[in-house]
């Protein structure tokens, strides 16, 4: 029997665990054990399902359809009647410009267009910056070929260097700071092209401009289908359906992996209860697949091979998510604008008075930190309308970025009502909410820096020297749920493979 540790029950690592049950299942002589540090599993990944039924997710709120495997594994769990595709007729997002709210062009594709008229007229960027995107297929030529040139193609860039190539400063300014922002909580001035838009990336090499390239790839018929996907009754479904599949004995919830030694063939898991309690002997494994953070990984790694923390993205961003939903009787009030949300551009923070102490809460320390750490609004019930009850509104605020670390030590009740003041600026006084909950987490999102897929490769060399033991997780090759569902079950399929083969 081939016994393999997981360290980390976030969705890399139930995945993986999922997967490895299903092997078992099938006859494999392979037993396991996931080591969670929390109570639950899931990871960023939660949902909460409130009486009056919405349904309100404190992390994810849904993939990108265009990736299977998230939904491969829904189906496979049964879930295939809760798939949910987002409201695209709603699909209008907006960029704060000062209080104001001014639409993103229709169509777009991250910060690249695919109809020209709703750029031309769009009053959020210059003339400038039109002529600047007009002007980008006719270097083609030679945006191809610095693309392909050996000397430029083998390294990396900026995400900021890569757009301002295209469509020069304004459009990285306004259109994808904010955008990469608001899924990263990440400076694009730090975040590396390569691994974090690979598919614009891939399409430079191809095409050389990404306007013709996008316009061919949409002519050949490939992305019709709404962007987002998610479940009726929250992604936590996908982890509950696969721990509902894991037998009990191979959890240990509560645990927190400290250290992985090496001893005779295989490895030694030493880990102790967050609870307390006698400090249990390592046990035995013959593979091990760590599936936490990096600062975590980073910490494991050390005592193995310690330039494996090096290679590890070294910056992770926090975030707090704070949602609050309006009752159909409140929200008859409200004027929210007909989409899917707003960003809020970091170059310069929106003045005004600073709101202090109104209700108890607050402080001038935490207005003005909340006021540059709001990164984005999600307007929930328009974007999924089968997360708010029939005309009532959910709004999800998403803070990051660099003040975000001074709010995290904030209660909830200070972090709800800051959020509700900061929203309050763009849409209007809000009334109190019938629900609201804030999440904090912090390190969440590894922060992928220009030069990471070198750095990937690099430690793919050095993680094979170390015997059956494989890293998964947010920090290599995707922060998204469907890369993840996919590497977490891969690795493990593989490790078990390897060993039962040995
Ligand atoms: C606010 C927010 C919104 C997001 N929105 C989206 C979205 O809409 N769509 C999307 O696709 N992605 C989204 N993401 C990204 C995605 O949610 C994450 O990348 C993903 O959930 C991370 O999964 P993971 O398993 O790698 O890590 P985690 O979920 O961080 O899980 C790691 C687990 O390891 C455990 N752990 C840590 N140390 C130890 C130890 N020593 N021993 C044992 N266990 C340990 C932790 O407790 C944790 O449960 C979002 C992220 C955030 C923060």
């Amino acid at each position: 029997m081939k016994r393999i540790a997981i360290v980390g029950g976030g969705i890399a690592g139930v995945s993986a665990a999922y997967e490895l049950a299903l092997r078992q299942r099938a006859g494999e002589p392979i037993e396991f054990v996931l080591f969670e540090a929390a109570s639950r599993l899931g990871g960023i990944v939660e949902t909460v399902r409130s009486d009056d039924d919405f349904v309100i997710e404190c992390g994810p709120d849904s993939w990108v359809t265009e990736k299977p495997w998230a939904r491969d594994l829904a189906i496979e769990l049964g879930l295939e009647s809760e798939l949910v595709l987002s409201n695209d007729s709603r699909r209008k997002t907006y960029v704060a410009e000062g209080h104001t709210l001014i639409a993103m062009p229709e169509g777009m594709r991250m910060m690249v267009p695919t109809q020209w008229a709703s750029v031309l007229n769009s009053p959020l960027i210059s003339w400038q910056a039109k002529l600047a995107y007009l002007r980008e297929p006719k270097f083609a030529g030679q945006l191809k070929a610095w693309a392909l040139d050996g000397s430029n193609s083998a390294g990396d860039e900026s995400m900021h260097d890569f757009v301002v190539r295209h469509f020069g400063d304004e459009v990285a300014d306004t259109i994808a700071a904010p955008l990469m922002a608001g899924v990263f909580g990440g400076d694009i001035a730090t975040l590396s092209a390569r691994a974090v838009l690979p598919a614009l990336v891939a399409l430079e090499r191809e095409h050389g401009s990404l306007i013709l390239g996008l316009q061919q790839r949409m002519g050949a018929g490939k992305s019709s289908a709404p962007i987002f996907t998610s479940l009726k009754s929250g992604l936590e479904a996908l982890i509950t359906g696969m721990e509902s599949r894991i037998p009990e004995r191979s959890l240990q919830r509560g645990f927190a992996v400290e250290s992985i030694e090496r001893s005779g063939g295989g490895w030694q898991v030493h880990a102790t209860s967050v609870a307390g309690g006698p400090h249990p002997a390592g046990e035995s494994f013959d593979g091990v697949l760590v599936a936490t953070p990096a600062a975590t990984a980073a910490k494991l790694f050390e005592p193995l091979d310690s330039r494996i923390g090096e290679l590890l993205p070294q910056q992770s961003s926090s975030a707090i998510v704070v949602a609050l939903g309006f009752a159909a009787d409140q929200a008859q009030a409200m004027r929210i604008p007909r989409g899917f949300g707003f960003l809020v551009p970091q170059r310069n923070p929106p003045a005004g008075e600073v709101l202090l102490g109104e209700e108890g809460f607050g402080d001038e320390a935490g207005d003005v930190a909340a006021r540059r750490a709001l990164l984005a609004c999600t307007f929930l019930d328009q974007k999924f309308p089968h997360a708010a009850p029939e005309g009532a509104v959910l709004l999800r605020a998403f803070f990051g970025g660099p003040a975000v670390p001074s709010l995290l030590q904030q209660d909830d009740a200070t972090l709800i009502y800051l959020a509700r003041a900061e929203l309050g600026r763009f849409l209007g006084k809000l009334p109190e909410p019938s629900i609201a909950l804030a999440r904090r987490w912090p390190n969440s999102l590894p922060l992928y820096a220009v030069g990471h897929m070198e750095r990937m490769a690099e430690l793919d060399v050095r993680v094979a020297r170390l015997p059956n033991l494989r890293l998964i997780g947010n920090a290599y090759r995707g922060v998204g749920l469907p890369d993840l569902v996919h590497s977490g079950r891969t690795a493990a399929r593989e490790l078990a493979a390897s060993l039962v083969a040995a």
